[in-house]
């Protein structure tokens, strides 16, 4: 039986696409299929990475097939790979399913030695050309295959341009060229104890095998754990024939995006450097010209790149993000990859592809990612406040951010952690700064462009980014930054607005956001796919209305407690609370009595046309009163320590206090159904009232309470309203059977339920044992974050089913963190609710997530992005 095979010819048919070749070598092949001019390659595939990480051994037949593509490669460009003369030189090129930018490693130039290094001059013509590959090469392979650090690199490089008074790479010449090889090689074997490899096809196995093992380095694996990848995916390896753009003045290397990834607009969107190789735009090191200035430069390659990326565009009918290089005028494409953009520039492209016929309504909707919108949904700077801008960059990743400066990715991750809001201010960012990225609010760079390292990340991430800020400089060492005549400390605030590049001494007003005309349309859309209604959580008239500008469907939650909160009337709350007979406790009732009513008034009028689900009084009393050391009387005290449980949430709370004191119940019913009375006669429109009952584990306390609801609400004859419960502890999800024949509607409240099932109290497991299951995999994501589809989810289904079957018409909805999360909402739609109910920013997200969910089940999803 002949081996599977691990090598692939970019011209080849492969027996796999993606999970095979990796995001970069399906985008190659399939390029050199539509006779895109892109260089002749292999690829190595995913299989063999598995493979060599299982066993620790590449397997036994990769160094044959590789060394037979290499025959291949050889005979198509007239070149051999170690010839002395004219070297056929190939780059070395990791590649995932799933793109992960600038984490997985590239090595350039590989084929260079002492001897090979002085034919190339010859062949060329162009010494300085040959010295500069090598240089390259000694660095990225040495970084890469024997970890030496970089840095060293760096500052000699940089050491050398200050004897030579050169302010750019470009700038050095030949001889200053050769002497830095020596030097590099010098550093090269003092790091790694052996001279540079002078044999191409070691240095080719040795590459090749470093890839591999790339896919294991911690910034990788954080990187996959940031985005959920799994870690059992493997990368693809790519071998490519070089072309070169540091060949001089009519070679360059780029970047571009069919349309920009900020803001969506349809335009050639891009960076190019001229006599530069590939990795220079991205590593921030010079600051690249816009892509329109290669118009003049190079016009022909300038005609040739826009006609390839129409093509590009037309054939993969979604935005694309390219890597190009010229070399002596003549255009290669080196990458494609559906591109990452801003949330903003997604709802644009996708309405824009919908008018152009390019794609459909559904797959436009389909396409947006739920979790990504909610970058608009977060806070901007106030227009209207007095800013002191300090300076400008480039406008790199959309969003205000305020914090405090931090100069560091590991003092970022750990203030971070600690709660606190910073920004992390660098010369530039790289891979290694991830985990500080994580956990900033934004990030400020003094160094690069929109495709910089820093921009590329933040517009992934949904944070705010402004780069290549010319006026910023950074003093490590005494932990200050300058801006223009400016000094800032580490620590001081300072706030970005990554939507215009201002950067803004001190912190900053931000005011809520809205929703623009794309993402109003694709929501509109969004609306006629999906089946799950929305509604918010909303306690008061002003986030009812909130709700409502998002298109909120109703209210799912409304928690009564936050009215007891209020300063005015706790002291009447404290009053009730410490009543020792029930008719003092009936008289502090009777002066709440009015403002509840009041409150319901105005929730009512704001969801006019739409349900109103009150939730009656939750959580433990003794949330409502001081610490005993606060006691402002004994009489308080004694109070305190009567109500003082051992562990409050599974205590005294929820109907369980509705059926021991019966009088507050039935207050708050008297004001639901008198609030409904009165609104219906103001506006002539009877509200939608559905009254709900916490915390029920026993047929018989719903039977109570809706004795009681039905008892008080006939006072007000003619009032209609639902009564119903939430479903938050798993007995009721096996008993829903029981439970259905005294309430109109569930809501599951999935939070509790969640800390019920699984027997986590929320409070003590985040920040705990949580993030050690998490950060060690024993978990793969937080229950309270996205909703534990296997457990808490198999007793929604139970709840679903045994609750449906004694009565079909039951109302079934969600009211936990989870209606705003589109996993969740996803599962929602699978189970069969009714409805999701989530904060008023989260409702945008919750429509789009519930048309999702049923363009899926009808067979539209969106395609992947990777490259
Ligand atoms: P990344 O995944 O980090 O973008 P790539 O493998 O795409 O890494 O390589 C980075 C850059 O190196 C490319 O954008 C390209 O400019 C340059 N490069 C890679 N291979 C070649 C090649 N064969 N010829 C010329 N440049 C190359
Ligand atoms: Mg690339
Ligand atoms: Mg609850």
């Amino acid at each position: 039986m002949r081996a599977v095979r691990l090598v692939y010819a970019f011209d080849e048919e492969a027996p796999g696409g993606r999970d095979l070749l990796g995001g970069k070598g399906v985008g190659l092949a399939e390029m050199t299929a539509l006779g895109i001019p892109v260089p002749a390659g292999f690829t190595v595939t995913t299989d063999a990475c598995r493979e060599t990480m299982r066993s620790g051994e590449v397997p036994p037949s990769l160094w044959a097939e590789v060394d037979e593509h290499v025959e291949g490669l050889q005979e198509r460009a007239g070149k051999r790979f170690g010839d002395h003369d004219d070297p056929l030189l190939v780059s070395v090129r990791s590649g995932a399913a799933i793109s992960m930018p600038g984490m997985m490693d590239t090595i350039l130039n590989l084929g260079l030695n002492d001897v090979a290094v002085e034919g190339l001059a010859t062949a060329t013509g162009n010494p300085r050309f040959a010295f500069d590959s090598y240089r390259r090469l000694i660095q990225m392979y040495g970084e890469v295959v024997d970890e030496v650090d970089g840095h060293l690199f760096e500052g000699e490089l940089q050491g050398l341009k200050e004897r030579r008074g050169a302010r750019q790479d470009v700038e050095l010449t030949a001889d200053d060229l050769r002497e830095l090889i020596a030097r590099f090689q010098e550093i090269y074997e003092r790091e790694v104890g052996s001279p540079f490899p002078q044999d191409a096809p070691e240095q080719l196995r040795r590459a090749i095998r470093a890839v591999f093992d790339s896919w294991e380095a911690p910034r990788a694996r954080v990187y996959r754990r940031t985005y959920d990848i799994p870690d059992d995916l493997g990368t693809a390896v790519n071998v490519v024939q070089m072309v070169f753009g540091n060949k001089g003045d009519t070679s360059g290397t780029g970047v571009c995006f069919t349309r920009d990834p900020s803001t969506g607009e349809r335009c050639l969107f891009g960076e190019f450097l001229l006599n530069a190789q590939g990795e220079d735009v991205v590593a921030g090191i010079r600051t690249p010209q816009p892509i329109e200035q290669m118009r003049e430069i190079m016009p022909e390659a300038y005609a040739q790149l826009v006609d390839t990326l129409e093509r590009l565009e037309s054939h993969y009918r979604d935005m694309q993000d390219i890597e190009f290089t010229v070399e002596d005028g003549v255009l290669y494409l080196l990458q494609t990859r559906t591109g990452k953009r801003t949330a903003q520039a997604a709802l644009r492209i996708a309405a824009e592809m919908t008018e152009e016929g390019l794609i459909s309504r559904e797959e436009a909707v389909a396409r947006i990612d739920a979790g990504q919108l909610d970058q608009l949904l977060h806070p901007m700077i106030d227009p209207s406040a007095d800013v002191e801008v300090v300076a400008t960059g480039l406008n790199a990743s959309p969003g205000a951010a305020s914090g405090a400066i931090v100069l560091d990715a590991d003092l970022a991750e750990e203030r971070g952690r600690a709660g606190d809001d910073v920004l992390l201010v660098r010369w530039e960012t790289t891979p290694d700064d991830i985990h500080g990225l994580i956990h900033s609010v934004g990030v400020l760079t003094a160094h690069g462009g929109m495709t910089s390292h820093a921009a590329v990340v933040a517009r992934g991430m949904g944070k705010p980014c402004v780069a290549g800020c010319d006026a910023l400089a950074i003093d490590l060492d005494a932990r200050t930054i300058r801006i223009g005549e400016l000094e800032l400390r580490e620590g001081d605030p300072l706030t970005i607005d990554g939507g215009t590049g201002r950067v803004i001494v001190g912190a900053v007003p931000l005011v809520p956001p809205a929703i623009d005309e794309n993402f109003g349309t694709i929501l509109g859309w969004a609306d006629d796919f999906r089946r799950l209604r929305v509604r918010a959580n909303a306690d008061t008239p002003t986030d009812a209305a909130k709700a409502r500008e998002f298109g909120a469907e109703g209210i799912g939650l409304c928690r009564t407690e936050h009215m007891f909160m209020a300063p005015d009337r706790l002291p009447v709350v404290q009053e009730m609370i410490l009543a020792s007979d029930e008719k003092a406790r009936r008289a502090a009732l009777d002066r709440l009595l009015p403002v509840q009513q009041k409150d319901f008034e105005e929730i009512f009028e704001a969801m006019a046309g739409f349900p109103v689900t009150i939730r009656l009084l939750d959580p433990p009393l003794h949330e409502f009163l001081p610490s005993a050391e606060e006691a402002t009387s004994d009489a308080m005290r004694r109070r305190i320590e009567q109500l003082r449980e051992a562990n409050p949430m599974l205590g005294t709370r929820g109907c369980r206090l509705g059926l021991q004191w019966p009088e507050i119940y039935e207050m708050q019913v008297r004001a639901i159904v008198r609030a409904a009375r009165a609104v219906a006669e103001r506006t002539g429109e009877p509200p939608l009232v559905e009254i709900m009952h916490p915390l029920v584990g026993f047929a018989e306390e719903l039977r109570r309470l809706r004795e009681l609801t039905e008892r008080v609400a006939s006072e007000e004859p003619g009032v209609e309203y639902l009564c119903g419960t939430m479903i938050e502890l798993p007995r009721a999800c096996m008993r829903a059977d029981e439970i259905a024949e005294s309430a109109d509607f569930y809501s599951f409240g999935t939070n509790d339920l969640t800390q019920t099932a699984l027997g986590f109290s929320r409070d003590d497991a985040e920040g705990k044992f949580l993030t050690y299951y998490l950060e060690h995999g024993i978990l793969g994501r937080n229950p309270f974050e996205v909703l534990d589809r296997e457990g808490v989810g198999d007793l929604m289904r139970i709840a679903v089913e045994r609750g449906r079957g004694v009565k079909p018409e039951l109302k079934l909805g969600i009211c936990g963190e989870h209606g705003g999360e589109p996993r969740s909402v996803a599962f929602c739609h699978e189970i069969g609710l009714d409805y999701v109910s989530c904060s008023p920013y989260r409702v945008p997200l919750a429509r789009l997530a519930a048309a999702q969910a049923a363009l899926a089940e009808a067979g539209v999803t969106a395609v992947a992005i990777g490259g």
